[in-house]
């Protein structure tokens, strides 16, 4: 009777501490962005050690998100998430402060597709593992995955969803002078993939507005696309968006 009263203790303990330490996010944000609408503003870009890389989008981010944002007021769920401290938040980051740095030892298999799906442009650094372990520490230590799943379901999730093929096979194609209506690049890939997702812009040197990212929603195990909980604020105001050449 001891054993047996010890042994329920031991596992209730152990899914009390699972339950306490894993984030309890809703969906993840997966975005990717257009390299030419990075490069094309008063900004600019800089390639990475690896080389210019394709006309195609890459890959940002993928980050866990709430579909409620948490209050400033300190009465709700968040002082029960590992972001104590952080109120009045939309999403957890930096979720464990020791022992969270990416190990290239870890991903190594997945190095030479991340180096063409998931380049940096930022001119900071050419090196992409520098990009790869900022977005592991902010977002993937809060995403209940280990290092290599969190990469190699981004890295999955873009293959299963082509986006530069979905748009091209639309007449969506990369142009200095033509532009798209916002709606026919949102109806793209809400009819390829099955569900909506969230654009957002930036602007050119002239001012002129350009689809620079695409916020696709994916569920907790980042595995399926869903229609995206939240709408973001664009900003494609105007409603047609240039796909600048890269
Ligand atoms: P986040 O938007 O994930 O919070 O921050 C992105 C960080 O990664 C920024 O500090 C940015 O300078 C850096 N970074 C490095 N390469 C890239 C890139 O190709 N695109 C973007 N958007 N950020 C990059």
């Amino acid at each position: 009777m001891m054993k047996i009263a010890v042994a329920c203790g031991l596992v209730l303990s152990s899914l009390l501490a699972v339950s306490s330490t894993a984030e309890q996010f809703d969906f993840f944000y997966f975005v990717q962005q257009w390299p030419g609408s990075f490069c094309d503003t008063w900004r600019g870009c800089c390639f990475p050690d690896t080389g210019k890389p394709a006309a195609d989008f890459g890959i940002h981010g993928l980050w866990p998100n709430y579909a409620k944002c948490h209050g400033g007021g300190g009465d709700d769920a968040s002082s029960f998430f590992s972001i104590v401290g952080r109120r009045g938040r939309c999403w957890p980051e930096y979720c464990e402060e020791d022992g969270n740095a990416l190990s290239p030892w870890e991903i190594r298999d997945l190095v030479a597709s991340l180096a063409r799906n998931w380049p940096t442009l930022s001119c900071r650094s050419g090196d992409s593992f520098e990009f790869w372990s900022y977005e592991w520490k902010k977002h993937g230590t809060c995403s209940n995955l280990r290092p290599h799943d969190y990469f190699a379901r981004a890295l999955a999730l873009k293959a299963a969803h082509n986006l530069t093929a979905i748009l091209a096979a639309a007449g969506i194609v990369p142009s200095d002078t033509e532009t798209y209506s916002l709606s026919g690049v949102s109806d793209a890939i809400a009819a390829a993939t099955g569900a909506t997702a969230n654009l957002q812009c930036n602007r050119d040197k002239d001012g002129q507005a350009q689809l620079y990212q695409v916020f696709q929603c994916v569920d907790r195990e980042a595995k399926q696309l869903i229609d995206c909980p939240l709408h973001m604020r664009s900003r494609c105001s105007g409603g047609s968006v240039k796909l600048p050449l890269f």
